[in-house]
């Protein structure tokens, strides 16, 4: 199955992976198509304990993270990538924008930003024009951050009460015309991504250096699991820059 870096993206989920070792009830799952993608040390950090992006990869993983994105509807990133980073997550080769466009979809994908209380800049560069954005909040989001993000020109999606629920973020995202979506980091949102049975696949360049700090962002974060392990299906390696891309199937977590 061809899943990786294409445009087709093949649904496999199941199930959310906390039904089948916890005591919550059953969510319903979007069927939506979700790669997650990160840059993680040899020692499975993100960033450093300062929490400032690093460079962990090289031009040819951008350029194939770059081709992801040109391929999927939306690029997903958690409020804290947004606040340490201030990303644009726009696509780096305007000739893959200029294909885009020529088969009637936007030039950029969706931003979406998972952020429970508002508190995206509404002058970030997220919230840019170059691209629809998405914020995803919870109730608890006080209403004049939801209209200063509205005024920045924003599309603003509740799901939850306390944090934002995901499978019902990502079926309202479905419900706007995401049908794929990569989600880039941190990780948080990668475990809770992973915790909600809603990833189909898991790549991960993997850099020749050591980051380290017990506080330092991993690859996934949250509460950890403690049992029931998901488990990944080793689908290709292949040495890129001066690192590794691990591309995972998730089907059988
Ligand atoms: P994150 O995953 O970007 O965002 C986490 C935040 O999202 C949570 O603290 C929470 O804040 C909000 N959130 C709302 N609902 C959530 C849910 N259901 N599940 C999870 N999160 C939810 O933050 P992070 O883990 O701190 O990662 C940020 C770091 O990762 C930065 O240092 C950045 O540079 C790095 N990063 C690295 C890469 C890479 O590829 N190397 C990629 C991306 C980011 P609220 O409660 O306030 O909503």
């Amino acid at each position: 199955m061809e899943k990786s870096h294409g445009a087709t993206y093949e649904s496999t989920r199941t199930e959310p992976y906390s039904d089948r070792n916890a005591d919550t009830a059953a969510k319903p799952s979007p069927s939506m198509d979700v790669v997650v993608n990160a840059a993680m040390s040899a020692d499975g950090k993100l960033s450093s304990c300062r929490r400032e992006q690093i460079t962990i990869s090289g031009p040819d993983d951008f350029d194939r993270v770059d081709r992801i994105r040109a391929a999927v509807d939306g690029v997903a990133v958690g409020i804290g990538t947004v606040v340490a980073d201030d990303p644009r997550l726009t696509l780096d080769d305007s000739e893959r924008r200029r294909q885009r466009r020529e088969s009637g979809r936007p030039g950029d994908p969706a931003r979406v930003v998972v952020d429970s209380r508002g508190r995206t800049p509404p002058d970030g560069r997220i919230c840019d024009d170059a691209a629809t954005t998405y914020v995803v909040v919870s109730t608890a989001a006080p209403n004049d951050r939801l209209e200063a993000l509205r005024a920045a020109g924003a599309e603003v999606i509740v799901a939850g009460d306390d944090r934002v629920d995901l499978p019902a973020a990502f079926d309202r995202l479905e419900t706007a015309g995401i049908d794929s979506l990569l989600v880039e980091g941190g990780g948080e949102l990668i475990f809770s991504v992973i915790e909600n049975g809603l990833a189909d696949e898991l790549t991960v360049f993997v850099g020749s250096l050591i980051i380290g700090g017990r506080d330092a962002p991993t690859l996934a974060d949250g509460e950890g699991f403690v049992e029931d392990f998901p488990r990944l299906s080793l689908d290709d390696v292949q040495q890129v820059d001066d690192g590794v891309v691990l591309s995972y199937d998730l089907e059988e977590y």
